[in-house]
């Protein structure tokens, strides 16, 4: 039987439901988020009892004051945030609304709370923006849960890599000609069982990587990168698992999305755009080598195409192949958490279904994209777009 928490206070008399603004005052007056109305200036012209539930300010002491006095975020660092990421001034600029599930708010008493703030521009009869109008909720249990689950994860997949690593490893030796004798049938069993192992070790490698992003902790050491370098050197690595399954691989540069980054053939060599982005390159290795390594394992025959390309403000990244492709059914649904298409070739596919929701984690950090463009039958190809930095912006964040 479901429990319903009885409310202490807000009960309606509907008997007293006289007009709109009363029902509306009821409403605001009793729900449990916070509704607080700005004006273009800045200024709270509206706070309900949620809200100094909330913040800790009273309704008294926050109306005809700046919103920024009451309504004070900070970052995971605890660092007060600038307004081009505070969702009200956003608002108040744009025009459009805003969610942010990840707000952290600092009270009266300056202790932090974990919010959902979602931010509504209000305008009048003739579409002129009057403010904006923030609802508040307190997520502070749902995250704390979130943060446990996340953390029981995290250890179990860390403790649990430690001893399948050891018995893959002495597995490994088992199989090795020189150091151990076996029969043919020994070998095979063991065969089989290193391929699980191994499984079982990437699987838990995975669970970790995946909590670690959930919960921000996924640790990123970002630098300025020209991206041109760092791909032609990463598919170099990546080069013998394409060719090993008879797969042919070929690396387009600069092949287009604007003139400024086409290339150009001058007598023989390559003149190319300088792509500058701001990331970890580790990081970006692990997610475009997992969308390299799903297009070899997804992909029969043919051939499977990197490629890089950039406009002012973007570089952008494709991986193609010429494999199965996915369903139109399966597309939206590709980066979840576990996430795997049943059929016959995935099924004799080994694979976690955590490496799309990774990667998606992974080029979020940077502020890119990532999308899926695929037919059945016909082969995918993935993009990645990354903020591009122009050179006078790289040469200062190098110097910093
Ligand atoms: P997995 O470990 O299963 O490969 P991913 O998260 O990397 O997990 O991919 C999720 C699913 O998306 C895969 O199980 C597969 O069905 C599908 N998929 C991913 N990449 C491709 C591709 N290049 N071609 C066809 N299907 C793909």
């Amino acid at each position: 039987m479901r429990l319903f928490k009885r409310k202490k206070s807000g009960g309606a008399d509907t008997s007293s439901l006289h007009n709109e603004k009363q029902k509306a005052d009821i409403i605001i007056n009793s729900i449990d988020d916070g509704v607080v109305l700005v004006d273009k200036k800045n200024i709270v012209n509206m706070f309900n009892p949620a809200a100094t539930k909330i913040t800790g300010w009273t309704k008294e002491e926050s109306l005809g004051l700046d919103f920024r006095s009451i309504l004070r975020f900070v970052d995971e660092k605890g660092q007060p945030i600038n307004d081009d990421q505070n969702a009200v001034c956003v608002v108040l600029q744009s025009g459009e609304s805003l969610r942010d599930d990840d707000a952290i708010l600092v009270k009266k008493d300056n202790k932090q709370l974990y919010v959902d703030i979602s931010v509504s521009p209000m305008h009048d009869s003739k579409g002129e923006l009057l403010g904006a109008a923030a609802i508040i909720r307190d997520v502070e249990s749902q995250r704390r849960e979130a943060k446990q689950h996340a953390d029981f994860i995290s250890t179990a997949s860390h403790e649990m890599r430690t001893p399948v690593a050891a018995i893959e490893g002495y597995l490994a030796l088992a199989l090795n000609e020189k150091v151990s004798k076996i029969d043919s049938n020994a070998r095979s069993y063991l065969e089989k069982a290193h391929s699980s192992t191994s499984h079982l070790g990437k699987l838990f490698q995975d669970l970790l990587t995946s909590s670690k992003a959930e919960d921000g902790r996924l640790t990123s050491h970002p630098e300025v990168v020209e991206m041109g370098d760092f791909i032609e050197k990463l598919v170099d690595d990546l080069r013998f698992s394409a060719e090993n399954k008879g797969l042919r691989l070929e690396l387009l540069v600069g092949s287009g999305r604007d003139a400024e980054s086409s290339a150009i053939d001058v007598n023989k060599k390559i003149i190319r755009p300088l792509l500058y982005a701001y990331v970890d390159p580790d990081r970006l290795r692990e997610a475009i080598t997992n969308l390299f390594d799903n297009a070899v394992k997804y992909t029969e025959s043919g051939k499977i195409s990197v490629g890089i390309t950039g406009d002012k403000s973007v570089v952008q990244f494709h991986i193609s192949d010429t494999g199965a492709g996915i369903s139109k059914a399966d597309i939206p649904h590709l980066f979840q958490k576990f996430y795997r298409i049943d059929n016959t070739s995935t099924r004799t596919i080994g694979g976690t279904g955590l490496g799309l929701f990774i990667c998606k984690k992974i080029i979020e950090l940077y502020n890119g994209q990532i999308w899926v463009d695929s037919e059945e039958g016909k082969g995918s190809t993935f993009y990645i777009n990354l903020p591009r930095l122009d050179s006078s912006k790289a040469a200062v964040k190098e110097e910093n």
